[in-house]
């Protein structure tokens, strides 16, 4: 299944912009139109869509959030092995791999590398093998736990 635009739509062009994939078509003033070949299910459309035109897979009308209360990841580095799925799962490459840790195993970490790209999709969360990932609110840099 995917995410879909219902005729409530006024083709403000909002979700267009945002979408990570270019799932979805549409002119100006237009009903718009999402791909679900290409929809991956981030639910982006749906946080953004001012008049809450958008439902997800399973058919639920999405709720319009504010930006600042979109979630961000927060990573538990006492549970992270750190096998890099979330860095290659992220839709807009906003994770990364610091810089090794000091000490006789030197490891890395993921950490949120642009927080202002960040769509709180949770696909990281989603993906993540262990659990390390859970989505928390905005702030100037997502909580971590420390190793
Ligand atoms: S759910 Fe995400 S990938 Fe799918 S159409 Fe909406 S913004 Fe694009
Ligand atoms: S929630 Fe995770 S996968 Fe989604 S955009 Fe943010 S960091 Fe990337």
């Amino acid at each position: 299944m995917a995410h879909a635009i219902t005729n409530i739509c006024n083709g403000c062009g909002a979700c267009l912009k945002m979408c990570p994939t270019g799932a979805i078509r549409g002119e100006k003033k237009a009903l718009h139109v999402i791909d679900p070949s290409l929809c991956i299910d981030c639910g982006t459309c749906g946080r953004i869509c001012p008049v809450e035109a958008v439902r997800d897979a399973s058919g639920a009308v999405c709720a319009k959030r504010k930006y600042a209360e979109w979630l961000q990841p927060s990573f538990d580095l006492r549970v992270c092995t750190p096998c890099r799925i979330c860095v290659d799962t992220c839709p807009v490459n906003c994770l990364d791999l610091g810089e090794p840790s000091a000490g006789p195993e030197p490891r890395v970490w993921p950490f949120l590398k642009e927080p202002k790209r960040c769509i709180g999709c949770s696909l990281c969360a989603a993906d993540c093998p262990v659990g390390a990932i859970t989505m928390a609110p905005r702030g100037p840099r997502a909580a971590e736990t420390a190793p």
